[in-house]
């Protein structure tokens, strides 16, 4: 990258799906970049082949308790983002978002550091405007199952905003729609690693009700690279920014696509739908086009490929995260 400062970047939750591919990147960019992870979720195989880069410094730690570390800039990613792990135990996802926002914000104040929050669509809730835009304020059910998440997001979002107008943070809030890709965990009950791990083994494939609720599915590297390019806005730009592929698509033919690209022998089945779950979510990623010059690249099918062949590959290699999935 032309003109870049070498700076001291932290990434919470970089163990993660996501936060290890933005680990990479920041490497590649030639930052220092200390990755702090509870290990939740998010797993050490994911930073591995960084752990030998004098340039990366894993850490382990919980973002509900207050960090004292030096750094330039932080991306708050440390939170479960698939339904089954953050409502496994809600209280604890609600205070990864808030208490984690507050201490991260603290630190960031201290540091007078550019924090960026991962939040996400959920903030919509179960939309009413379609697509979304950065200027709805959503239709979220604050008791439901799911609000251990979207309510702690927004308040998360709260928190972001607030830091901003009372002690003039420089805060980013990027807002992100379904992203899959390698290194997601293949039992995390996400609808693309569910499905592509379901075919791969000829299993069922799970449709949660009739299959005609909608989702759009960005590929990580695209998201990782919306990420990096909202942190490296100027001071002005704040967001909240949709960071979203808008090809949107009913889940049950993604299942098909899986279905086709890999040749599977499985079958669809229909399982009950899940309480709140939304019907329709796809973005207007036109604030990130103007802003951020961003759009996605990678169509869906040749980010499902990289998937299955990653999925494939964990299954060939009898790895310990899939055995159980295999059982
Ligand atoms: P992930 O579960 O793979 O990663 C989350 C990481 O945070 C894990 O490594 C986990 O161990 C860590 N973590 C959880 N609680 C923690 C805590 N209290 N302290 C420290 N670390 C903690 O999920 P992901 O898909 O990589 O999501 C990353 C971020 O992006 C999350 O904040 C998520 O809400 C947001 N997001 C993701 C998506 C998506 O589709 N992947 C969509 C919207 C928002
Ligand atoms: N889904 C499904 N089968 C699965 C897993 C998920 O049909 O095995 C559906 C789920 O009901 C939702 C969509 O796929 O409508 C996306 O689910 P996911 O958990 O990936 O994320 P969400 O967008 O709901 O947070």
């Amino acid at each position: 990258m032309k003109g870049l400062t070498k700076q001291r970047v932290m990434v919470t939750g970089g163990a993660g799906f996501l936060g290890s591919h933005l680990c990479d990147r920041l490497i590649q960019q030639g930052h220092d970049v200390l990755c702090v992870d509870n290990f939740y979720t998010g797993t050490k195989d994911n930073i591995l082949h960084l752990t030998d880069e004098p340039r990366f410094e894993l850490m382990r730690h919980d973002v509900t308790f207050p960090l004292y570390v030096e750094v330039d800039r932080i991306f708050n990613l440390a939170c479960p983002a698939s339904p089954i792990h953050y409502q496994y135990d809600p209280v604890q996802t609600t205070k990864t978002s808030v208490h984690g926002a507050i201490n991260m914000l603290g630190l960031a104040k201290r540091l007078r550091a550019r924090i960026l929050q991962a939040s996400t669509s959920e903030v919509y809730g179960d939309p009413t405007v379609h697509p979304q835009r950065e200027d709805y304020w959503g239709h979220v059910n604050p008791t439901g199952f799911r609000a251990c998440y979207d309510e702690g997001k927004r308040c998360a979002e709260t928190l972001f905003f607030d830091y901003r107008r009372q002690h003039n943070l420089s805060i980013k809030v990027a807002r992100i729609f379904n992203t899959y890709g390698p290194r997601m965990h293949p039992q995390d009950g996400r609808v693309v690693s569910n499905f592509i791990m379901q075919a791969l083994r000829n299993k069922d494939i799970t449709v949660y009700g009739d299959g005609m609720q909608t989702r759009a599915f960005c590929y990580a590297d695209d998201l990782v690279e919306g990420l990096l390019r909202l942190m490296d806005t100027g001071d002005v730009f704040t967001g909240p920014v949709n960071l979203g592929n808008p090809a949107e698509l009913p889940v049950i033919d993604l299942a098909k696509r899986v279905i086709d690209l890999t040749g599977s022998a499985s079958q669809l089945v229909h399982q009950p739908l899940p309480e709140d779950d939304p019907m329709q979510r796809c973005p207007d990623i036109s604030l990130a086009q103007r802003a951020l010059d961003w759009e996605p690249r990678v169509d869906l099918d040749a980010g499902l490929r990289n998937t299955i062949r990653y999925f494939d590959q964990l299954l060939s290699a009898n790895d310990p995260r899939v055995l159980a999935a295999v059982a």
